[in-house]
């Protein structure tokens, strides 16, 4: 079974940089009327305590999220993701709780929107059951103790034709990036038009070097526009002085049907993301899109 338990990092940088982009997304799509169905094919657990062992062990968010909240005169996606995220908690002074993917999107849906969300760890699906259920949501979320990538399919094309597939993997399995790539490609003759969202790991691994070019590859292919974020906090290099756990320097973000305000508003935002998140001068970050 899979060890990669998402407590540990949760609130790091690479969430910053993927939930202000879900939340920037989510914020336009529901700005049309029509039933808009969001697919998170890897969930997590849900919601994380940032007071507890898991968050305190790792200490990743203080790197993170925790940076942007102390900040001021946010670029405005910033302070949109900043305020939701301190939205489920009760002071504004100390963020206890981050919510994840699941919960950033529940609470910008409307009661006619749909939620499905895959986990296949059965302690974090425990988790994420027992955090939904305290919601009283209805039949607005569903939770599948099933493989994600296979599930999507048996959604594709939703009922009113609307979608965002969030796709979010712990790329624990090198096979992992090949799967997100045929996931996608498969997505995209279901239903060409949904908007599609790729996280990844900038790392020493061919793979995940490999996976925003064959993403561009399918959205050329299929004739559709596509975004490129990254954001960089930090050297890739261990040096024999850096700390005993060097951590993930750096991630993107791949959107196929990008909403086409997400440009601009990421264009404001990053270079803010890399002035507060940076961990040492080798930070960076890059924008590119077609379509
Ligand atoms: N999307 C979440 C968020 O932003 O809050 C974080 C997800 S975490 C990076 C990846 C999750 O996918 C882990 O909880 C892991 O147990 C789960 N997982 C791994 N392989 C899976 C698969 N094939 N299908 C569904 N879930 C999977």
């Amino acid at each position: 079974m899979f060890s990669y338990r998402h407590a540990f990092h949760a609130g790091n940088h690479a969430d910053v940089l993927k939930h202000t982009v879900l939340v920037a997304v989510l914020q336009h799509l529901i700005q049309k009327d029509a039933a808009l169905t969001v697919l998170d094919t890897h969930a997590g657990a849900g919601l994380y305590r940032l007071d507890g062992d898991y968050a305190h062990a790792s200490g990743e968010a203080a790197e993170g999220f925790l940076r942007l909240a102390q900040a001021s005169a946010l670029a405005p996606a910033l302070q949109e993701y900043v305020d939701l995220v301190r939205s489920f908690n009760a002071s504004a002074a100390s963020t206890k709780i981050y919510p994840g993917s699941p919960f950033i999107a529940q609470r910008l849906l409307r009661a006619h929107d749909r939620l499905k969300l895959f986990e296949l760890h059965p302690t974090d699906h425990r988790l994420l059951a027992g955090n939904v259920a305290q919601l009283e949501a209805g039949r607005q979320v569903a939770i599948l103790l099933e493989d994600g990538f296979e599930g999507l399919k048996k959604f594709l094309p939703p009922p009113a034709r609307r979608a965002l597939v969030l796709c979010d993997p712990s790329y624990e399995i090198k096979s992992d990036y090949g799967r997100v790539v045929d996931m996608v490609d498969d997505a995209l003759r279901r239903f060409a038009t949904g908007t599609y969202a790729v996280w990844y790991p900038i790392i020493a691994r061919q793979e995940a070097h490999d996976l925003p070019r064959r993403l561009k590859q399918l959205a050329t292919k299929a004739g559709k526009g596509w975004l490129h974020a990254t954001l960089t906090v930090k050297s890739s290099k261990i040096t024999p002085l850096s700390e005993k756990r060097p951590g993930l320097p750096a991630s993107g973000m791949f959107l196929i049907n990008p909403p086409y305000t997400l440009h601009g508003a990421l264009k404001e935002a990053l270079p803010q993301m890399q002035q507060l998140l940076a961990q040492d001068r080798h930070a960076a970050h890059s924008l590119e899109a077609a379509g």
